[in-house]
């Protein structure tokens, strides 16, 4: 085998999840990684049924490469099919550009440091110098990771301009393709798909040819071929994303914190020991990307950003910018074949709901519920709605049962038996819970819309209860909502911690 330069380093993978929380002494479910530079979430189109048919025909090879996804990609970038070369990510494509100008005493140039490690990991590869004269490729990062900046363009050619992070950021070189210039973009970030593996380059036709020429072949999985595409189908708009960052920068600014201007998905913060506050962080679940000066971190969502906001706070012993996160918490994510539901839930709360399945009415209900329990409750994913509401509203029903059992722990302490009498103009719902841990469904309703009685024999199932439930009324919406709140009301006296006692005179739930 051919000898790495000395100075080689192979990229070095942050910790797994699981090493994560055995560290920690955490489930792995609590803990939230902000080190990935992802979103909190897939894309909407990242369903099962979106790469069934390539699931059908996985023991075949995709003869002839990708033709659609290359023109949707050309669409999208606004340039020709015969411009793009698809690889496993922008990663394959760095090394891709590393190989293919570069080899034995070339010199490989980087246009700004810190940077993205993996284009030393590609010049030690190619077996490239770093740092010489009149370089026979030049990357830069742009937007620049880890400090998020949009940096000047180098004006030495060939190019390799890595847009992992264009759709944050809006500022593209891929005018300048008939200039030297390979711009390098990703499905991983603002489309979601990192676990997938897809990205392309952008070249001038000669270089594009003799680049796929050069590329494995096939690269691209026909699984991950399908999420791309379906992905291209409804591109994500990342504004709430940017509203959320300038949000964070804000309420860090406020702590009296300076992190960097940013045009990405991510915030660098420069510290004064980075390492201690990655540690500290990391004891409450919460992973950031150490650096030398600082942490970098994605935005995620309101209430996770929220979480490392005040533990940030916490460790420099400031009052926290954000209104604290409710006790009693737990997080959980369900997948089946049918749906995908993430919920975050805390039992003492301040109503602060939002529920998006896509399942309509039933998120407007389950929202209803849990506000009147007092719960915080975040729950959103994706189903297979074309099929109907009903695997959506069962499973999110279902995600929200676990996510109470879990929170509720061992249920010591709590008061256990809860009621609530809801009217609403012509309705009237009564309902009764005992959390003594035995799941059970004594449902008499009126009418019902459709799932109303589904999904709370579902959340009694899960979240091992015993619900009475009573709703009489002319209107089938007006009696489903005083179901739900009702329910709610029970649940919020049920929930209750009152003492420190098992709540039962078995002395076990
Ligand atoms: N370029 C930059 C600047 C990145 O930050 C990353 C991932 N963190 C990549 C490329 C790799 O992207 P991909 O998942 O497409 O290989």
């Amino acid at each position: 085998m051919r000898t790495l330069p000395e100075s080689f380093a192979p990229y070095r993978w942050a910790p797994s999840t699981e090493q994560l929380a055995r560290r920690s002494g955490l489930d792995p479910v609590q803990i939230v990684r902000f080190d990935g530079n992802v979103p909190a979430q897939p894309h909407a189109s990242a369903r099962p049924g979106t790469v069934a048919a390539a699931l059908a025909r996985v023991n075949e090879y995709a003869h002839g490469g990708y033709p659609g996804l290359v023109r949707a990609v050309a669409a999208y970038a606004e340039v020709e099919p015969e411009n793009v070369v698809l690889g496993a990510g922008a990663d394959d494509l760095i090394l891709l550009c590393a190989r293919a100008f570069t080899g034995l005493g070339d010199t490989i140039a980087i246009a700004e440091e810190p940077t993205y490690p993996l284009y030393r990991v590609a010049a030690g590869l190619a077996g490239a110098e770093l740092d010489g004269a009149e370089p026979a490729l030049t990357f830069c990062c742009r937007p620049n990771n880890p400090t998020g900046a949009v940096g000047p363009l180098p004006g030495t050619r060939p190019l390799v301009v890595d847009e992992a992070y264009w759709e944050y950021a809006g500022e593209t070189a891929a005018g300048l393709l008939d200039d030297g210039v390979i711009v390098l973009r990703t499905f991983s970030k603002a489309f979601g798909l990192a676990g997938a593996r897809v990205g392309y380059a952008l070249a001038d036709v000669d270089t594009a040819a003799e680049l796929n020429r050069r590329q494995a072949p096939l690269a691209v999985s026909t699984l991950s071929a399908a999420l791309a595409l379906a992905a291209l189908a409804d591109p994500p708009d990342v504004s709430d994303q940017l509203e959320e960052r300038d949000r964070v920068a804000r309420a860090l600014r406020a702590l009296g914190l300076e992190p960097l201007p940013s045009r990405t998905s991510f915030l660098f913060l420069p510290l004064v020991e980075p390492e201690h506050m990655g540690e500290a962080l990391l004891r409450d679940g919460l992973v950031v990307r150490v650096f030398a000066d600082g942490i970098r971190f994605s935005v995620r969502d309101r209430e996770d950003d929220d979480l490392l906001l005040e533990a940030l706070a916490r460790q420099l012993e400031r009052p926290a910018p954000v209104a604290p996160a409710g006790g009693r918490r737990a997080r959980r994510l369900r997948a089946t074949a049918e749906t995908r539901i993430r919920v975050r839930l805390a039992l003492d709360g301040s109503g602060r709901v939002r529920v998006a399945t896509g399942a309509g009415l039933y998120d407007h209900l389950l929202e209803q519920l849990a506000f009147h329990a007092g719960f915080d409750l975040a729950l959103e994913g994706a189903g297979d709605l074309e099929t109907g509401p009903h695997h959506t509203v069962e499973d999110g029903a279902l995600a929200l049962g676990e996510a109470l059992d879990s929170a509720l722990g061992d249920r010591r302490g709590i008061a256990r038996y809860g009621e609530g009498v809801v009217p609403m103009d012509d309705s009237l719902a009564r309902a009764a819970v005992d959390l003594g841990g035995r799941p059970w469904a004594e449902l008499r309703l009126e009418r019902d819309l459709g799932l109303v009685e589904h999904a709370m024999r579902s959340l009694a199932q899960a979240g091992r209860l015993a619900l009475h439930l009573e709703a009489t009324g002319r209107d089938e919406h007006h009696l489903a909502e005083s179901a739900y709140k009702a329910v709610g009301r029970a649940l919020r006296q049920a929930v209750r911690a009152e003492g420190a006692g098992i709540p039962s005179t078995k002395g076990l739930l």
